[in-house]
């Protein structure tokens, strides 16, 4: 364990071209106080986080470690199919990468920390709000298995921020192996820069994909990893049930990471069309449209590797997303489903089950938490998950070819249930628990977003004491709406 001001930083982004980034140290607000921790993050990075070696002001940016050389990184993008020629870390900044206890570089990036040369007319700030979003919704997905950045801490301050509403000031301390995203390749596309395109292609092959480094077509083959990351990143997003509400291409991880978490969502109930996005008036990133914003947005990345790569390769490479989506999309669905085999009958059962579940409102996370405890034998044990159903019928004809297959394939239910309650949570990060959190914290009581943390990091385990976040989401939940404004 490190503490803080002895954490080496290596800096490797800061060691490519200037063109890349904007040197500049972060503005931090003099005065911080902890908002929230997270111990196993601390532990992967392995820093110390005991109160007499790391302070608030610290994980702010006040007293940067002196071999940490701040950065903001330059990207375009297509935000909602427009192209935004130029974005860039507008309120974050990397520190720069530190050896974590598994061998590992991460990327620590602040976010919140002050105005930056791509911060436009922002005011390079986050809010508490939004933050605490963010630290909460990365972890929850990590403990869901699903590949995101993280998030270390949060810091707040009482410094104004001038939203919609006025609201406090906060910065998240949060890192991956990088955070490049598509648009840090399309703004040098864009700009006819094409040597840069190899260059940045050539750093993240070296660093995150050196498998393909010798490869005969390294930039072809980065591609189709990079297709294939976000097919099944996105397979996971729709299993989870999980909207992420502006998969504009510079909020798209190079690495098929979560990350640059907004208004996004987890369902209630299910919901096909289901729209986080309160500023998403066509609803472009509703929840059915993410696979296919997925490819459109592999393609606009494909596009900035033409100088590298032939258009009937990429084209050949794009064409393969929908397949490795599908597949694993259907073998995550029927493991949720307890099916050992995603033939068609299985595809058949999830696809009829969804279609069922949209037309009578049926909670999602609840329904197929319950379902572990499915009999295949008795219709009465089966009570309580025909009661979500309005249409009783609806479920009693899906039940009985549900039941026929388990009695075809595998009768052992205990397994199966023990095996459903691996892959189906019993937590996820309802809009509404969010809110609660960030109601309390912004009266200074911190304990709901530290408790959200504990169970969300173990989204399976019963966790008794929190059953209640198990359960239907109260009648108010309705009424959040959530914009871009962060
Ligand atoms: P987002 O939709 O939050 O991923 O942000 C899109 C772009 O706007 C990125 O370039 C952000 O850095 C920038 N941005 C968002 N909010 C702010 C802010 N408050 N100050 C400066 N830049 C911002
Ligand atoms: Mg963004």
């Amino acid at each position: 364990m490190v503490s803080w001001k002895d954490l080496r930083f290596v800096n490797t982004f800061a060691q490519l071209p200037a063109v890349f980034y904007s040197r500049l140290a972060p503005a931090p607000y003099a005065e911080n106080y902890l908002v929230a921790i997270n111990p196993a993050a601390a532990q992967l990075l392995n820093l110390d986080i005991d109160a007499r070696s790391l302070s608030a002001d610290q994980l702010a940016g006040l007293d940067l470690p002196s071999t940490c050389e701040p950065l903001a990184m330059l990207y375009a993008g297509h935000q909602f199919g427009s192209y935004v020629p130029q974005l860039g870390d507008g309120r974050a900044l990397v520190l720069g990468d530190v050896y974590g206890a598994d061998g590992a570089l991460w990327e620590l990036q602040l976010k919140g920390a002050g105005p930056t040369p791509y911060s436009r007319r922002g005011d390079g700030r986050a809010v508490l709000r939004s933050s605490i979003r963010e630290f909460l919704g990365c972890e929850a997905m990590h403990g869901l298995g699903v590949p995101t950045t993280r998030a270390l801490s949060i810091t707040g301050s009482d410094e104004p921020v001038y939203r919609e509403q006025v609201e406090t000031a906060a910065t998240v301390l949060r890192f991956a192996p990088t955070h490049v995203r598509f648009g840090s390749f399309e703004v040098h596309y864009y700009r006819n820069q094409h040597a840069n395109i190899k260059i940045l292609a050539d750093y993240i092959i070296a660093r995150h994909y050196p498998e393909i480094a010798v490869h005969p077509q390294p930039y072809l083959e980065f591609l189709s990893h990079v297709i294939a990351r976000t097919a099944r990143l996105i397979a996971q997003w729709q299993a989870v049930g999980f909207t992420h509400g502006v998969m504009n291409s510079d909020n798209m991880s190079i690495l098929g990471l979560t990350m640059d978490y907004g208004p996004f969502g987890f369902m209630d109930a299910y919901n096909p069309g289901y729209n986080c996005n309160h500023s998403d008036s066509g609803g472009r990133y509703s929840f059915d449209q993410q696979p296919s914003i997925g490819l459109w947005n592999l393609a606009c990345l494909a596009q900035t590797l033409i100088p590298l790569i032939s258009v009937e390769d990429a084209k050949a490479a794009l064409a393969r997303y929908e397949e490795v989506f599908d597949a694993h999309y259907f073998a995550l669905m029927t493991a949720k489903l307890g099916l050992v085999q995603a033939d068609d009958e299985a595809r058949a059962l999830v696809t009829t089950l969804l279609e069922i579940m949209a037309k009578n409102n049926v909670d999602y996370t609840l329904f197929l938490r319950r379902l572990g405890g499915f009999s295949s034998v008795s219709q009465d044990r089966n009570a309580e998950l025909r009661d979500m159903f309005l249409d009783r019928e609806a479920f009693d004809a899906w039940a009985g070819r549900y039941a026929a297959r388990l009695m075809r394939t595998n009768c052992d239910a205990a397994a199966r249930k023990r095996r459903m309650l691996g892959v189906n949570p019993k937590y996820v990060l309802r809009n509404y628990m969010a809110q609660s959190a960030i109601e309390k914290a912004q009266q200074k009581d911190f304990s709901e977003v530290e408790a959200l943390l504990r169970v969300l990091q173990q989204p399976f385990a019963e966790h008794p004491a929190y059953a209640h976040y198990a359960d239907y989401p109260p009648a108010w939940a309705e009424q959040i709406e959530l914009s871009c404004s962060s």
